[in-house]
């Protein structure tokens, strides 16, 4: 109990410190632009205004994901699962990402089985998942590069059953030393590359934990330039179907 206390303490207190660092540097570059304009006393220009105000977006969305990620954490995060034939699902959220890979040059496909594959999900909370592993995908992978979207129905894990997504990208890859903490809050392999591409550093943190409340997990594996595949499992549990096929379950492992 004590143990328990004094870890959530310790995540209470990382989290303080982890938002008061994120909000402190764009906070204060806004109030020394402004500053300076009134000291001035110069009227704002339009296009300083537009950069100010996409701070502001970004700022705003960085404490709308903190708020999800907290109650995440706490296991107080409410899904409205429903039926969700991920097949189509995902062809949609590929067809919405499909210009944004284009502009980076970027060749965009979607490999998946041609009949509906149903998961019981809230489909909120898994359009982000995928959206945050596409857009990464788009960020970390250079010009003339592909990314490929891999739906496998039927997977066999540990004893059950899982619709398995790869999110397969030819990018820049992440060394093997940082793949541990990935999926940890703020955690950037490449910090002034990643706050450059407009990155939060909070989008796997939130993937992983929402992927969990819905008791599947993520996988990555990944090589320096070469690229990275994160692999989503969500479970399409059938508790009376669990494997009784010992070469199913070789075939998969
Ligand atoms: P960010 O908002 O910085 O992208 P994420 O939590 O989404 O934060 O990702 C954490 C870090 O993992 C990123 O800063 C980046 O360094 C690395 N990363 C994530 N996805 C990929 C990918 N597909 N290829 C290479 N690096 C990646």
């Amino acid at each position: 109990m004590t143990f328990r206390l004094r870890e959530a303490e310790e995540v209470r207190r990382r989290l303080v410190a982890d938002v008061a660092h994120e909000l402190r540097t764009p906070l204060s570059i806004m109030q020394l632009k402004l500053e300076n304009y009134q000291q001035a006393g110069q009227h704002v220009p339009p296009e300083m205004l537009l950069r100010i105000h996409d701070e502001v977006i970004r700022m705003s969305m960085l404490v709308d994901d903190l708020h999800v990620l907290s109650l995440a954490e706490a296991g107080r995060l409410s899904l409205d699962r429903k039926p969700l034939d991920l097949t189509v699902h995902l062809a949609r959220i590929v067809d919405d990402l499909k210009f944004e890979a284009e502009e980076n040059g970027l060749e965009f496909q979607l490999s998946t089985i041609s009949r509906p594959l149903t998961v019981m999900v809230d489909a909120r909370r898994i359009t982000q998942v995928f959206f945050n592993l596409l857009t990464n995908a788009i960020r970390y992978t250079p010009h003339g590069g592909k990314i490929t979207v891999e739906i496998e129905d039927r997977v066999i894990d540990r004893d059950a059953f899982y619709a398995r997504v790869s999110v397969i990208d030819t990018g820049i890859g992440i060394p093997s030393e940082h793949l541990l903490h990935l999926f940890d809050r703020f955690y950037r392999v490449d910090e002034a590359r990643s706050r450059h591409t407009g990155g939060t550093g909070l989008g796997l943190s939130i993937a992983h934990l929402f992927v969990r409340a819905h008791g599947g997990f993520i996988r990555v594996a990944s090589q320096t330039d070469k690229g990275t595949v994160f692999t989503v499992y969500l479970p399409i549990g059938n508790d009376q179907e669990k494997v009784d096929n010992p070469d199913r379950i070789m075939s998969f492992q």
